[in-house]
């Protein structure tokens, strides 16, 4: 009899998503000539980088050539992706990685889900809270997270990031061994100094704990003390781990390529409390796992490394960020307190008069026919908050800007 993995039927289904579409359906049926606007997007909506296409073309004609044809290839990712990756996201900031440390992935959010793998069951982790929901769910699937209560796992530990703290998560009370970090934020769109960053940097070494840390929106970042990479904090080469993707960058969220920074000095520790290395069971798990990005989209990926390729992605990044600045402006003209937009593609509002983040999805909705994300969908502190996104059109994003200001009754 083939026994599943009980784990599995822990999990809730992903309710948000089904249940935006089906208000937003309701509401269409019952009022057809509606202009309904979709600011919840989280996907990108830009091309791809002409510079990268070109790539792509040419890559695609070596593979149909029995010379320059690829088969499988490293598992790690090619070197002349690998070392433009060290060279401009790395050794531009003054940190130094060798070319076995970056793992090139068909994505973040199987390289955060999967890496959960190479722990002990019975490590406690820390989210904060709200949350993009991978961290939490790969967890609950490998047994780690205990039962659900009023949206929280008994055996996951929340660090709460409010108005109040100013989005910026305190140490948590009860020890933790593995806490999982994004800056900027999805889905509050805000960011940590170097000097909260160290907090936890620090609070890892002396607890010999290891942070995931997602830095997929890195290349929104405007302001100068906001880190790009965790590694510009003295001693997190010891106990981070660095997610990125070329997904939000560079709009592969189709195309995917990723890579994931696991240094050498980073351990874990076996049951007599020796260190292992982390580096050395991440290349066992990926060598076994997974058999490399294709050869084609890694050769996309390292034109965004070009001159003309990083003048393309920062034109399309300033597309969107102008989008957010509008948005968050125009929220703030009308009486809304908002937060993040400015070193990420996500505003996060604070529902006004103490509605909670349904009834405000609702009232937006009927009242300006716009959509976007419930706080609450990221987890419970999300109670009360509102996210809207900078991906859409700039006609859409004004159009619904000027919707907000005009017809929206607060
Ligand atoms: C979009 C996103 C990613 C990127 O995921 P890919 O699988 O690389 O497309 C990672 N983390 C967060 C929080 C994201 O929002």
């Amino acid at each position: 009899m083939a026994k599943i993995n009980q784990n599995y039927l822990k999990l809730p289904g992903s309710y948000l998503f089904s249940e935006i579409a089906r208000r937003v359906k309701e509401y269409t049926t019952q009022n057809p000539n509606a202009q309904v606007i979709k600011l919840g997007i989280g996907d990108v909506t830009k091309p791809l980088p002409g510079k990268v296409i070109e790539e792509l073309h040419k890559a695609t004609d070596e593979m149909g050539k029995a010379e320059t044809f690829r088969g499988y290839g490293p598992e790690q990712g090619y070197e002349f992706l690998i070392e433009k990756v060290i060279e401009f996201d790395y050794m531009s900031r003054g940190i130094t990685l060798g070319t076995d440390e970056v793992f090139i992935s068909d994505g973040s959010k199987s390289d955060t889900g999967n890496f959960q793998e190479i722990f002990g069951i019975d490590n406690t982790i820390a989210v904060t809270d709200p949350v993009y929901p991978v961290y939490v769910d790969t967890n609950v699937m490998a047994g780690r997270s205990g039962t659900l209560g009023d949206g929280k796992w008994s055996n996951i530990v929340y660090l709460p990031c409010t108005a109040e703290n100013n989005f910026q998560p305190e140490l948590p009370e009860k020890k933790v061994d593995i806490i999982y970090l994004c800056y900027p934020n999805n889905p509050t769109g805000m960011t940590l100094t170097k000097d909260q960053l160290k907090m936890w940097v620090d609070y890892a070494r002396e607890n010999q704990a290891v942070i995931l840390y997602d830095a997929a929106y890195e290349a929104y970042i405007t302001q100068e003390d906001v880190p790009h990479s965790i590694y510009e904090i003295e001693g997190a080469k010891d106990v981070a781990i660095e997610f990125r993707s070329f997904s939000k960058n560079a709009g592969f969220t189709g195309t995917r390529c990723a890579f994931t920074v696991v240094p050498k000095t980073v351990m874990g520790y076996d049951e007599n409390n020796k260190p292992v290395s982390l580096n050395k069971l991440w290349n066992r798990r990926q060598t076994t796992k997974f058999n490399g990005t294709p050869y084609i989209i890694q050769k996309g990926a390292a034109a965004v490394y070009t001159k003309e390729g990083q003048e393309q992605i920062k034109a399309i990044i300033d597309y969107y960020m102008t989008n957010a600045a509008i948005i968050r402006e125009g929220l703030i003209e009308t009486g809304l307190t908002v937060f993040g937009g400015i070193n990420a593609p996500y505003i996060w509002l604070k529902t006004p008069a103490g509605m909670d983040s349904w009834q405000f999805f609702d009232k937006l909705l009927k009242e300006v026919n716009i959509v976007g994300t419930p706080g609450v969908g990221f987890g419970p502190c999300g109670q009360g908050y509102f996210r809207l996104t900078a991906f859409g059109s700039r006609e859409n994003t004004e159009k619904a800007i000027e919707r907000i200001k005009t017809q929206l009754k607060i």
